[in-house]
């Protein structure tokens, strides 16, 4: 029985020696007969993080490696990862330590008992990341849950152990824009989660500033959910009811007009803001529909979601 780590790295040099020592700690803890393999994605480092690897890699054969020809972003290294890996069992971790390797064999116990077929990390904290991203990351969670048919957990992080199965099951998913939390739901199957207190990454720094993840945030409704669609419509009946509505009372009035003999001089500024309203609303329409088209011409599209540049022999 084989196991697969995959990890994506991107300029991690500082953190990769640490992460490989705890990788071989699992491997040696480990008395079955299971082996392992390491998967290195280097998703376009620019530091010694390809180095690092190919050190690894030649001094231990069950260090692989894909490298990418440049930076793709984590979706697509674990996308390569998943592809490279041969493994029963397949585990996605990152290279900070973020996502405690000690927690690996806690995870194959689980899917030996057969309870589950995923084993997911949740972290119940978010201690040592700035407020308003806390704040911001429960704003987003609340919101596509309510949109999307799947349910996104809170705090769900992609380190995860899944059966081959599964696995096969998400790279049948190949859609360009990948949202992989939003797949790992998508795709079901029975689901146990582990939770763990936030953990402060080793070396290095996060490559997530807030608008990265504002714009992730976004592609993650756009890419699981239509109903922002929908709002326009909802908006569009809204204001031609209300229009009937003012017509109505309008007409009515006319009929009747003698009392309100001065109202047509008035209303000149109510009129500029509805119509600065009004244009908002069909802008923010026309925004929200470009969205979608802008992705469907990327899907068309079809390009390849990485390229590699350099792979390991298997
Ligand atoms: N990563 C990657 N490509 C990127 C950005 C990040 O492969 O473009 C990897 C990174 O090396 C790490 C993991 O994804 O192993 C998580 O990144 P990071 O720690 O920056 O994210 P955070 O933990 O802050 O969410
Ligand atoms: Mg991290």
């Amino acid at each position: 029985m084989l196991i697969s780590l995959i990890v994506p790295c991107y300029n991690e040099e500082g953190s990769l020696p640490i992460l490989y020592e705890a990788l071989c700690n699992v491997r040696k803890a480990d008395d079955s007969d299971r082996s392992y393999e390491f998967i290195f994605v280097n998703d376009g480092s620019r530091d010694k993080t390809s180095q690092i690897i190919k050190e690894l890699a030649a001094n231990d054969k069950s260090v692989k490696y894909v490298f990418f020809s440049r930076n793709f972003g984590k979706e697509a290294a674990m996308y390569a990862g998943m592809q490279k890996a041969k493994g029963d069992y397949i585990a996605i971790l990152d290279a900070d330590m973020q996502d405690p390797p000690s927690l690996i064999p806690e995870m194959i116990k689980s899917l030996d008992s057969d309870e589950c077929d995923i084993v997911a990390a949740r972290r119940v904290t978010r201690k040592g990341e700035p407020k308003i991203r806390s704040f911001f990351a429960r704003c987003f969670y609340k919101l596509i849950n309510r949109m999307c048919d799947v349910e996104i957990a809170d705090g769900a992080r992609d380190f995860r152990l899944m059966r081959r199965e599964v696995v096969d099951a998400i790279l049948s998913v190949n859609e360009r824009q990948r949202f992989s939390k939003g797949i790992f739901a998508w795709v079901g199957f029975r689901t146990k989660w582990i939770e763990h207190e936030n953990v402060e990454r080793v070396a290095g720094e996060t490559k997530w500033s807030f608008w990265k993840l504002f714009k992730y945030a976004i592609d993650g409704i756009v890419a699981f959910t239509t109903a922002p669609l929908r709002i326009a419509t909802y908006l569009g009946f809204f204001f031609a009811f209300a229009g009937f509505a003012y017509m109505l009372y309008y007409f009515i009035r006319a009929i009747i007009g003698q009392f309100w003999t001065n109202a047509n001089i008035m209303g000149y500024p109510s009129l500029l803001c509805f119509i600065l309203f009004i244009g908002g609303l069909i802008l923010m329409a026309l925004g929200l529909i470009g969205e979608y088209i802008g992705r469907i011409y990327i899907e068309a599209k079809a390009r390849p979601i990485y390229i590699t540049s350099e792979e390991s022999k298997d």
